[in-house]
C-alpha cells in the first residue's frame, strides 16, 4: 500500500488569496454591481450611476457623488481586509453600513482590470488608480467631480474557468439590473440610473418616499394590486419599524421572486420573514405559491447579525420571534382591512373580451345591525359542545328534506323562508342557488356570485380556528368521540415516530392515535364534527400523515412555536375541505341564508382556505356599461 505524501505547506501569494475570496463574493457581473453600489451607498451618495457593457462582462462602471477616497488611501482601498467601516470586534456587533469585510474591491481587482477615480471635497482634482491582477501603479491626477467612479473591465479575464460560467450578455444584464432595482427599492432617497450599452434603462430620481420608489420600480400600474402594510400599531414591535406592500393573492407565484425583503437597507433572503408571509396569506393563496410582497424592516443593528454570509444576503436575528410576529400581524391586518372580493370586468386591454379582474375595495362597514340568523343565534345561546356548525352538522345523508330553490325575478321579493319563526333574510341576503353549486346574491356594489363549497370551507376553517382557541383556553382540544373499535391505519415505524412527535397537535384536534404493533395505528377518538359530516377516520388520518411526511418543514414541531400553529392550520384546512358542502349539494333557503350571514362575519371569507376565490362581483357600473346605459 502506498502512503500518500502531501507537498510542503506554503502561504499562498496574495493574488491567489484574493481570487479565492472572489470565488465567494464575485459570481458574475451582477455581484460586481452589488458590491460597487453598496460602496457608493456607504459613501453617502445621493446619485448613483451604473453603466454596463455586454451585460457587465466587458464593463461595469459605478459612479457616485459621495465622500470620495483621499488620494493617499486609494491603494489601501484595494488592499484585502482594508476597510473604513469597522475598527474592532465590538463594531462587528452593530454594523450600520452595507460593507464591512474590506474585501470586495481587493477580490474584484484580482479577477478583472480595475480602475478607480476618486475625489474628496477637500481635493483640488481627482486621482486615479489602475489595478490589474496583483499589480497596481500609483495614483495619478485625473479630471472628475467629487465622488468616486470604479470601472471593472474584462471580468474573469485571468480565471478562464470562471469566465466559462458566464451566460449571455442579455442574461447577465438582467441579473445586474435586478440587483440595482433591489438596492434602489431599499434606498428611495438616492437617485439611480442604469445605462446598458449606452442606452438608459432605469432612471429613478432622488428623494422619493418608499412608496413612490416602490411604485416607480415595480410599475405604477400595479398600485391597485398592492395593499400598504405598516407595523406602527403593534406594541410588541418596539424597536422595530416595518413598512411594506402586500400583493393581492392573485399575484402569488410558484417561487418567491416577487418577494423583496429588506433589513436596514440591505436586501436579504430570510426564512423567518418568508415563513411569516406565508402564514399571513394562509387561506388566501394556495400552499405551493409565494405571495408578492415588499417588506422593509428597520431595527437596531445590534439586534441582528449580518456577518453570516459572504455576500451578506442572509442575516441572523437575535430574536426571530419578534420579527416573525411583526411581519405576520401587520400583513394579516392589511389583508383583513381590504375587501378581497374580486370584481368581474372586461380586461381594459382587450375590449369586448370578458375577463375577471381583481378590484380590491376597502371593506365597507355596514351600519345596519348584523342579519339575525338561526345559526348566529344558536351560536350564542347553545352550550359550547353543540353550538357549532348548526346547519353544517347533519351529514348529507340525514339532512332535512330539501326545498326547491326559488325562482327569482329581478325586482320581486324572494319567497319567505318556510319557518315563519325565522326572520326573512335582509335584502342584502336575497339568494338564489344555481346548479346546486353557486349562490347568487347582491351587495351594495352589485351582484355577487359565490362558490358554495369554497365559502363553506372558509367558514368552517374560521369556526374551527375559533373552537380550537377556545378549547386551548380551557386546556382541552376539539370535541371528539371515542370509537368502539379503533379504525386501523396501516403505517411504518417512521410514521409512528412522526405521530409521537405530533402528539400535542393531535391532542388539540381531539384525535387519539395508538400504535397497534409496528405496522399499524389505531384511531381511538376522532373529532365529532368530522364524524357528523361522514368523514372516514382511517382515510383522514392516512391522508394527514401523507401530508405531514411530504411537508416536514410545516410539521416539524421542534424549533419555533409557530410550527405547531402552521401544522394545525394545515390540518384545519383539510378538515374544513372534507366537512364542507360539496358542489352539487342542494341547500335549503334557510341554509343559504345562514351561510350568507356567516360570510359577513367571517374574516377573509372572500377566499377559501386553498386560496381560490369564494366570490366574484359584477358591479352595477359594469352592468350599466355592458347594457349600454352609460
Ligand atoms: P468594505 O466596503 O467592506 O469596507 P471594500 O473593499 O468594498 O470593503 O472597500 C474598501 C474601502 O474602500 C471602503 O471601506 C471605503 O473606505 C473605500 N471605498 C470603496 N468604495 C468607495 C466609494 N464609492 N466611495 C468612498 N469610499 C469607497
Ligand atoms: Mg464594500
Amino acid at each position: 500500500m502506498s502512503v500518500r505524501v502531501l507537498p510542503e505547506i506554503r502561504t499562498l501569494p496574495p493574488l491567489v488569496v484574493n481570487q479565492i475570496a472572489a470565488g465567494e463574493v464575485v459570481e458574475r457581473p451582477a455581484s460586481v454591481v452589488k458590491e460597487l453600489v453598496d460602496n457608493a451607498i456607504d459613501s453617502g451618495a445621493t446619485q448613483i450611476g451604473v453603466e454596463l457593457e455586454q451585460g457587465g462582462i466587458e464593463l461595469v462602471r459605478v459612479t457616485d457623488n459621495g465622500c470620495g477616497i483621499p488620494a493617499e488611501q486609494l491603494p489601501l482601498a484595494v488592499a484585502p481586509h482594508a476597510t473604513s467601516k469597522i475598527r474592532d470586534t465590538a463594531d462587528l456587533d452593530r454594523i450600520a453600513t452595507m460593507g464591512f469585510r474590506g474585501e470586495a474591491l481587493a477580490s474584484i481587482a484580482s479577477v478583472s482590470r480595475m480602475s478607480i477615480r476618486s475625489r474628496t471635497a477637500a481635493d483640488a482634482g481627482a486621482m486615479r488608480l489602475d489595478i490589474e491582477g496583483a499589480t497596481s501603479g500609483s495614483p495619478r491626477p485625473d479630471a472628475g467631480p467629487v465622488g468616486t467612479s470604479v470601472s471593472v473591465r474584462n471580468l474573469f479575464f485571468n480565471t478562464p474557468a470562471r469566465r466559462k460560467f458566464l451566460r449571455t450578455a442579455q442574461t447577465e444584464q438582467g441579473h445586474a439590473s435586478e440587483i440595482v432595482r433591489e438596492l434602489a427599492l431599499a434606498h428611495p432617497a438616492i437617485g439611480f440610473t442604469v445605462k446598458c450599452d449606452g442606452r438608459i434603462t432605469l432612471d429613478l430620481p432622488p428623494n422619493q418616499s418608499p412608496r413612490e420608489r416602490a411604485l416607480a420600480v415595480i410599475g405604477g400600474e400595479m398600485e391597485s394590486q398592492y395593499l400598504e402594510v405598516n407595523a406602527d400599531q403593534f406594541d410588541d414591535a418596539r424597536g422595530l419599524v416595518l413598512w411594506g406592500l402586500a400583493g393581492l393573492p392573485v399575484l402569488a407565484r410558484p417561487t418567491p421572486k416577487w418577494q423583496h425583503l429588506f433589513l436596514n437597507g440591505r436586501p436579504v433572503r430570510d426564512r423567518t420573514i418568508q415563513h411569516a408571509l406565508k402564514e399571513a396569506y394562509r387561506g388566501l393563496v394556495e400552499p405551493g405559491r409565494h405571495p408578492a410582497a415588499l417588506i422593509m424592516i428597520e431595527m437596531d443593528p445590534g439586534a441582528v447579525d449580518v456577518n453570516v454570509h459572504p455576500a451578506k444576503s442572509e442575516v441572523r436575528f437575535r430574536d426571530s420571534g419578534v420579527v416573525h410576529k411583526t411581519v405576520y400581524l401587520s400583513v394579516r391586518e392589511a389583508l383583513r382591512r381590504a375587501d378581497l372580493t374580486p370584481a368581474t370586468a372586461p380586461e381594459a386591454s382587450s375590449p369586448g373580451v370578458q375577463g375577471w379582474r381583481f378590484e380590491p375595495t376597502v371593506a365597507i362597514q355596514s351600519s345596519a345591525p348584523p342579519v339575525p340568523s338561526r345559526f348566529a343565534d344558536a351560536f350564542q345561546q347553545m352550550p359550547p359542545v353543540t353550538r357549532k356548525f348548526e346547519f353544517l352538522a347533519p351529514a348529507p345523508s340525514v339532512r332535512a328534506p330539501i326545498e326547491p330553490a326559488p325562482a327569482v325575478s329581478p325586482d320581486g321579493p324572494l319567497p319567505q323562508p318556510v319557518d315563519a319563526a325565522i326572520p326573512a333574510p335582509a335584502p342584502s341576503q336575497r339568494v338564489l342557488q344555481v346548479h346546486n353549486s353557486f349562490l347568487v346574491t347582491q351587495d351594495e356594489h352589485g351582484v355577487v356570485i359565490i362558490d358554495q363549497h369554497a365559502l363553506h370551507e372558509r367558514v368552517m376553517f374560521e369556526k374551527l380556528k375559533v373552537r380550537l382557541d377556545e378549547a386551548r383556553a380551557g386546556g382541552g382540544g376539539l370535541e371528539s368521540q371515542s370509537l368502539l373499535v379503533p379504525a386501523v391505519v396501516p403505517t411504518t415505524p417512521q410514521r409512528i415516530e412522526l405521530v409521537q412527535s405530533l402528539a400535542s397537535m393531535f391532542k388539540r384536534l381531539g384525535i387519539t392515535l395508538e400504535p397497534l404493533g409496528a405496522s399499524a395505528l389505531g384511531v381511538q377518538a376522532f373529532p365529532t364534527f368530522l364524524f357528523e359530516r361522514g368523514v372516514d377516520p382511517a382515510e383522514f388520518i392516512g391522508e394527514l400523515l401523507d401530508r405531514a411526511e411530504a411537508e416536514p418543514e410545516t410539521f416539524s414541531q421542534s424549533s419555533v412555536s409557530t410550527a405547531e400553529e402552521a401544522a394545525l392550520h394545515e390540518v384545519l384546512d383539510m378538515m374544513a375541505c372534507k366537512a364542507a358542502v360539496k358542489a352539487g349539494d342542494q341547500m335549503s333557503q334557510q341554509e343559504l341564508a345562514e351561510l350568507l350571514a356567516l360570510r359577513e362575519e367571517i374574516e377573509r371569507s372572500s377566499n377559501c382556505p386553498h386560496g381560490r376565490p369564494t366570490a366574484l362581483r359584477l358591479t352595477i357600473k359594469e352592468l350599466e356599461r355592458q347594457f349600454g346605459r352609460s
